[in-house]
């Protein structure tokens, strides 16, 4: 009879002790791996990839909010301190980050944007990671759990040293795709299958293009593109400029855009001159990005597509003859797989209400969806909603802590939560919340709420 496993034979592995282990030090981990070390953590972070800052990075993600809907800039309240400003403020010092644009014109009313330079943040979260002390390795696929009853007791980790096991006293899954969780057995929902009813699909790849001419892809291209904005940052020689390019006026002119399975809209930042830095087409791949063999497709398609995409501006494009692929994200830029079960799922109704919370572990005000075609998810006065600690505990497991895209299971709430920001103020959360657990030897659900929010305001979290 044939059967499809093998039984591996029982081997010693090499423990590596710490107070936090981290999966995946993308958007989210790096900053929970940081917060849980500057709470006094001995914290251990696996990535997957050589390089960290996951779809930030990798995924070559531009712009983000770290203000509250639907304000005009003059009086717009910063949501979003702690961690992820701060890194935003060193990647200005360093020259990656193009300040806080005002944008008051934003389709998602967003007071402004703040547009990060990929190349500078892999530098910058280096040098926090490595300021903070936390153990990372790269190139470190995490594997599996061992468990005893509710609790993880190991994570197992690979890399060229072998299989090592992890021993922490608390885990903090920010792999995007709930890995943790699902070697642990938690509940996941999947959310990929209708991510094209709210978006461009579950997956997309972002890349640039240098040696474009903007001025005459604007003036040359009267019924395909349009600057939206433009706006000095402070930052000698940076000026970030928004652009938007539609094939669907003139297909006959843009017919080698045409042909391809594209979106009608490309949405395109530049903030260096002579480049179009961030060239977002957003339609991707539908598939389940947390399977291997489906990843490995969607990878390659998505490759195959971006280099038909930018030969054909190339072909039909004024502004675009000498411009050339200079870059495309790392790895598949995915926005979402499956969400994992937590103890509250935050609901879109909830943030809509701008609701708040009595255990919250920070505050977003952004809503991805929150276009013409989707009123209802404009956030009602003040324009910002709590995240509560509740969000974070993967459901039935007594240590662990979910951080990032794999949090919500409201497809609509996810199209908010999910945003740069709002993964990087989950990670804080998870971070500090982690570390105080493994201090106080307690479980997740015993955290005393007032020392956690005690410990975050000493962190900048911003709270009210
Ligand atoms: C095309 C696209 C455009 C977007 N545009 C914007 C935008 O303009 N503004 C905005 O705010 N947001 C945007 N987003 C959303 C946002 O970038 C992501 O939702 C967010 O960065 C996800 O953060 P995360 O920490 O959950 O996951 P990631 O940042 O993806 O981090 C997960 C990390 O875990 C690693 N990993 C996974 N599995 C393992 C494993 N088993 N072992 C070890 N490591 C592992 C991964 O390599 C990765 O580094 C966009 C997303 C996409 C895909």
């Amino acid at each position: 009879m044939n059967q499809n496993y093998i039984i591996e034979p029982e081997k010693k592995i090499p423990v590596i002790e710490a107070d936090v282990f981290v999966a995946g030090a993308g958007t989210a981990g790096c900053i929970a791996a940081i917060a849980a070390a500057r709470q006094g953590a001995r914290v251990v972070l696996a990535e997957k990839m050589p390089v960290p800052g996951g779809t930030y990075t990798n995924g070559g993600i531009g712009a983000n909010s770290f203000y509250a809907m639907s304000t005009a800039p003059a009086t717009a309240k910063r949501t979003v301190g702690g961690i992820p400003y701060e890194l935003n403020q060193r990647l200005l010092e360093a020259g990656g980050g193009t300040g806080y644009i005002p944008t008051p014109e934003d389709h998602h009313h967003s007071p402004f944007r703040f547009v990060a330079d990929h190349e500078v943040y892999k530098g910058v979260i280096s040098e926090m990671l490595m300021e903070a002390g936390v153990t990372v390795y790269l190139q470190t696929m995490f594997c599996g759990v061992l468990m005893e009853g509710d609790s993880i007791t190991a994570a197992l980790i690979e890399n060229k040293d072998g299989r090592s096991a992890v021993t922490a006293r608390q885990y903090i899954d920010a792999s995007g795709d709930g890995d943790i969780a699902k070697f642990a057995g938690v509940e996941q929902v999947p959310l990929w299958q209708d991510y094209h009813k709210v978006c461009g699909g579950p997956t997309g790849l972002v890349f640039g293009m240098a040696g474009v001419d903007t001025e005459r892809m604007v003036a040359e291209n009267p019924m395909g593109a349009v600057k939206l904005s433009e706006a000095k940052t402070g930052i000698p020689g940076v000026t970030a400029e928004q652009y938007a390019f539609t094939h669907a006026k003139d297909p006959e002119r843009y017919k080698a855009v045409a042909d391809l399975d594209m979106r009608l809209f490309t949405s395109m930042s530049s903030i260096h001159k002579g480049e179009m830095t961030y060239i977002n087409n957003s339609k991707g791949v539908d598939c389940d990005a947390s399977r291997a063999d489906e990843l490995s497709r969607a990878e390659m398609e998505m490759r195959i597509k971006i280099m038909k995409f930018a030969s054909a501006l190339k072909e039909c494009v004024p502004g675009f003859e000498d411009a050339y692929l200079s870059w495309a994200s790392t790895q598949l830029g995915i926005r979402a797989t499956k969400a994992t079960v937590c103890d509250k799922t935050l609901t879109q109704e909830e943030i809509s209400a701008a609701t708040r919370f009595e255990d919250e572990i920070g505050l977003y005000g952004f809503h991805d969806l929150f276009q013409k075609a989707h009123p209802e998810c404009e956030i009602a006065a003040p324009g910002f909603y709590g995240f509560p600690y509740r969000m974070l505990l993967a459901k039935g497991c007594a240590n662990l802590f979910m951080a990032g895209r794999c949090v919500t299971t409201d497809l609509k709430a996810h199209m908010s939560t999910r945003n740069v920001p709002g993964c990087q103020v989950m990670g804080q959360g998870a971070g500090v919340a982690a570390a105080l657990c493994a201090q106080k030897g307690c479980a997740s659900r015993e955290l005393p709420y007032p020392e956690l929010r005690q410990a975050l305001l000493e962190q900048d979290v911003i709270l009210d």
